[in-house]
């Protein structure tokens, strides 16, 4: 059984849970231990404890040891990989990319140690100075979600580190294998006892321990809206701050002017790669009408051309579902789509293969509004539905209507509509001729609305979370 890491030891549980391959649910990657209660507050003990030495190490220790870190992910990106594709269910070449990016989150990380900020200014008032400087914020909690299973945990406890806090790191029940594999690489990278700690367990329990206990000074998560409306909940009590990453409903505008091969490329890549489980899938696709035939018939031929299989086949496109759970809520959505007079024009069925997993083929409805529940709720599969309109400005307007903001994508040769879209689009990420997913590891990371709550992730900007403002003033 994999043990937990708590205080810098290695510590099972009596309780483990299996780690279940969604390609083949005969194959059992491993047995993860699972925290309780207990070991959940004994894991934020040791943070608190932990916390004084770490948040006074000094930038060259924490470069080190993320440097060190970072190196070994990428010279284990195919084993790593391989462990993602068969826990998660990314095929093997969208795995061995969140590997990589995984890798170069630390190394940003390790260098960004090096350059902690702060400014210098003289006061209004004659003969002072002040100085403004950002220290840790102390204890950090840190809750993902399954779907990004080594970046999203890298691209929380690196910027946690690198700005002297120290962390409890629950990750989602499906995928502790990721979790497990990169806390392993950063304990042997140096990190002290207690700075670290990987809780393993359901997150009604361990995650909501985190939630309650008032030793944990921030959390950081990402999952779903309702999770995300708990964890802010529970924080308002402790006056402690909250960093939320949620869902989306991320539009892609396709205007009449543009290069067909380009829409087709954004919404296939966009809406069905990574099994369209992202938070920034294009899940609508706003389509003019003067292209909307043309487009629609072209990504169903590209759709039908997809293969679906097992994640560690090289050929694979499409991976399974990550669960029998989220598999049953993409044909729910499917069915309800075409209850409410969608047109089911391509895919949408489950298959059967030689292997017992949860394939689906890739799911496009049309003669979709956007009052229907499908253009409303968030799928996250590989289902997208299609919204014919008149105008750019109808696009745009349809863009908006919707309580999320995370990515929202436009295709077009005009730079005026470009232009009017990146101003106007009610979201965090905007994408020209471009998916609404896949983004770079140095710039802000995150939504608006419903889809975001707090400071951005990601690069310098991560920062604003991880670390606390102080300004202080002196007459020499
Ligand atoms: P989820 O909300 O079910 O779970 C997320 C995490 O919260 C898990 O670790 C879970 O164990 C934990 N959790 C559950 N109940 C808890 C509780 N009571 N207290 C504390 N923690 C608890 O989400 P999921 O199904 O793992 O992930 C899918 C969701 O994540 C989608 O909505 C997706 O859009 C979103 N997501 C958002 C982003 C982003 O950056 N905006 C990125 C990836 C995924």
């Amino acid at each position: 059984m994999k043990p937990n890491l708590i205080n810098g030891l290695w510590e099972t549980t009596g309780h483990g849970a299996e780690n279940i391959n969604p390609s083949d649910t005969s194959d059992v990657i491993g047995v993860y231990a699972q925290a309780g209660l207990a070991e959940t507050e004994t894991a934020i003990a040791a943070a608190a404890e932990a916390f004084p030495a770490w948040s006074h190490s000094t930038p060259q220790q924490r470069h080190d040891i993320l440097h060190t870190a970072g190196d070994e992910i990428l010279s284990r990106t195919e084993e790593l990989a391989t462990l993602l594709a068969r826990e998660e269910g990314k095929i093997l070449k969208e795995a061995r990319g969140e590997v990589t990016r995984a890798g170069h989150i630390f190394l940003f990380f390790a260098a960004e140690a090096l350059r902690q900020r702060g400014e210098l200014r003289d006061s209004v008032r004659a003969g002072v100075q002040v100085e403004v400087t950002r220290e840790p914020v102390g204890v950090v909690g840190i809750i993902t979600p399954w779907n990004f299973p080594i970046a999203i945990p890298a691209w929380k406890i690196a910027p946690a580190l690198c700005h002297g806090n120290t962390v409890v790191f629950k990750p989602a029940e499906l995928v502790p294998g990721c979790a497990w594999a990169l806390v392993d690489i950063l304990q042997r990278a140096g990190v002290p006892p207690g700075v670290l700690n990987l809780v393993m367990g359901p997150g009604a329990v361990v995650g909501q321990s985190m939630l309650d206990d008032a030793r944990v000074d921030a959390i950081t998560f990402t999952g779903s809206q309702a999770t995300g409306a708990r964890v802010a909940q529970a924080s308002l009590p402790h006056m402690r701050r909250v960093q939320l990453e949620m869902g989306g409903k991320n539009p892609l505008v396709v205007l009449d002017d543009t290069d067909l091969d380009i829409a087709v490329e954004c919404a296939l890549d966009g809406a069905f790669f990574s099994t369209g489980q992202r938070c920034t899938a294009s899940s609508r696709l706003i389509v003019m009408r003067g292209i909307h035939d043309r487009f629609v018939s072209a990504l169903a031929d590209r759709m039908a051309r997809l293969k679906v299989g097992p994640a560690l086949e090289e050929t694979t496109q499409i991976g399974p579902v990550v669960d029998s759970t989220q598999l049953a809520q993409d044909l729910d959505y499917i069915a309800i789509a075409r209850n409410q007079g969608g047109v089911l024009r391509a895919g949408g069925d489950a298959l059967q293969l030689q292997t017992n997993g949860y394939f689906l083929q890739p799911a496009l409805i049309t003669d979709t509004h956007p009052d229907m529940r499908i253009n409303r709720e968030e799928v996250f599969g590989p289902v997208a539905s299609v919204i014919a309109v008149e105008s750019y400005e109808e696009a745009l307007a349809v863009a908006n209507a919707t309580d999320f903001g995370l990515s929202g994508g436009i295709c077009t040769t005009s730079l005026k509509y470009a232009s009017d879209f990146k101003r106007k689009a009610e979201v965090g990420m905007v994408m020209v001729n471009l998916p609404t997913a896949g983004v770079d590891y140095h710039v802000p990371f995150g939504g608006r609305k419903s889809s975001s709550f707090g400071p951005r992730e990601q690069g310098s900007y991560a920062a604003e979370f991880f670390t606390v403002v102080k300004t202080a003033y002196t007459r020499p």
